[in-house]
């Protein structure tokens, strides 16, 4: 079956190389959008978005709940566009920003890693800082310890409840099984 089915690429990208000598088009290899944003921690997801597991609430992103001062990692490639602080909401959080349109935030971290600053760039999978409970968490203290986690487009917290399910453990670098279009 594999066999076949490697046989059939081999044909295609023949066929399609073929079509494509003497003209100007390029062709781009497949590329698989699925999976290419990595989970940013190691815990177990506590609230999604509008969700606080169960029940709706006013909530951007997700919950990790994990180990204080466990690595958090950017979980896409980017710059870092935004450094804060909101001590009654995201405590010490930072926005790394993507390709086409896309960002991410991370928040209630504990401290960053020694490099970041705005504009800084961090691969995928590179730590950016570690978790912690600053800002409003939930039991207040080391106890509410969590990484709050975005993902945005154009500024605006997207829905992406079908990557994980409440109670679920996860681990960082790993694919969140979720398709954000245009982030490959
Ligand atoms: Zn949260």
């Amino acid at each position: 079956m594999r066999r076949t089915f490697l046989r059939l690429l081999t044909t295609v990208a023949l066929a399609v190389a073929t079509v494509g000598v003497g003209s100007t088009a390029v062709i781009a290899p497949a590329q698989a959008a699925y999976g290419a944003v990595k989970w940013p921690a190691t815990g177990v997801i506590t609230s999604k978005v509008n969700d606080r597991c169960p029940g709706y609430d006013n909530h951007d992103g997700y919950d990790i709940a994990g180990n204080y001062r466990s690595v958090v990692s950017a979980a896409y490639s980017g710059s870092v566009s935004f450094i804060g602080t909101d001590p009654g909401g995201y405590g010490k959080y930072v926005i790394i920003s993507h390709v086409n349109g896309w960002s991410t935030l991370y928040a209630h971290m504990d401290g960053y890693v020694s490099r970041m600053r705005v504009g800084e760039y961090f691969n995928r999978g590179d730590g950016i800082g570690y978790m912690g409970y600053t800002g409003g968490v939930s039991p207040p203290g080391i106890g509410g310890t969590h990484l709050h986690f975005e993902m945005l487009r154009y500024n605006s917290p997207q829905v992406w409840n079908s990557a994980g399910t409440c109670g679920q453990s996860v681990t960082r670098n790993t694919s969140i099984p979720f398709d954000f279009v245009g982030l490959n």
